[in-house]
């Protein structure tokens, strides 16, 4: 059921009342692929997550939101776990299901003041590069530079929205990335110590040994900000 927002929320209930209908299912490779809903004038800052299930399931699970900030439609993109309950049923939404989308909520985001001057760092691991898509369709001008850190280089998942020069591809399992091990095998050969922030996103054990080595690199911890996917 929806969560009930209160007061300055009156437009965001009305919104939600409204059913979330699934536009498209499009593959990205054999086991990612990005939802795309309808939205609903639903406000959200990038960088944000909502929780999404099937109509009248109820089992709901945390996605990212991919899609930028002032898009026409909410899109979220998603790994089909094998096994998994959730990300097994949603690759197999047809357009047109009716979809249950709790509002958007989380800490994740870019502090926008500080947005025209300083540089960022962001290290994803695999579907953890979503809500660095966001934020770079919502804010273009941008000063990034993008570790993601995937098994296969087919996984970019839609590498051609990020600036090339500023997207670094790290393949642990074949060498057509632009660097071959793991991200945190690129932050130690390549030390970054320059940026004003780093943001890490996906998995919990790549973003524990990414903070450590940035520690050893100079980075306090009021310069990191990190959401755990599992
Ligand atoms: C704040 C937040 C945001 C998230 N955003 C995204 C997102 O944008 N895209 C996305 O794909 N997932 C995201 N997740 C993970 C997502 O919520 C689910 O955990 C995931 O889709 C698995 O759900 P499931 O029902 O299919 O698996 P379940 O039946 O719940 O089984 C969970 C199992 O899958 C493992 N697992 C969870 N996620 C992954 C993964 N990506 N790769 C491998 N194993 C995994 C868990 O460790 C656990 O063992 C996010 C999680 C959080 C907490």
């Amino acid at each position: 059921m929806p969560r009930e927002r209160k007061g300055k929320s009156e437009k965001i209930s009305s919104t939600l009342e409204m059913p979330f209908q699934v536009i498209e299912v499009k593959d990205l490779t054999d086991s990612a692929y990005i939802v795309s809903i309808t939205r609903n004038a639903m406000p959200f800052t990038a960088g944000q997550h909502i929780l999404l299930g099937e109509a009248g399931s109820t089992q709901m699970r945390e996605y990212s939101v991919y899609s930028g900030e002032t898009d026409e439609h909410l899109e979220v993109l998603v790994r089909e776990v094998e096994d998994g309950l959730v990300s097994r049923r949603l690759k197999r939404l047809k357009p047109g299901d009716t979809l249950q989308v709790e509002p958007p909520v989380g800490f994740f985001t870019l502090p926008l003041a500080r947005l025209p001057h300083d540089r960022f760092l962001f290290i994803a691991s695999g579907t953890g590069i979503a809500p660095f898509h966001s934020f770079i369709r919502s804010n273009p001008d941008l000063d990034y530079t993008l570790l993601h850190g995937v098994r296969k280089a087919d996984e970019d998942f839609g590498a051609d929205d990020y600036n090339h020069r500023r997207y670094i591809q790290c393949t642990s399992r074949d060498r057509n990335g632009r660097f071959y091990g793991r991200v945190t095998d690129y932050l130690k050969k390549y030390p970054q110590p320059d940026f004003a922030m780093v943001y890490l996103c996906g998995n919990y054990d790549m973003i524990l040994e990414a903070m450590d080595i940035l520690r050893t690199q100079g980075y306090r911890e009021e310069q990191m900000v990190a959401e755990v996917y599992f």
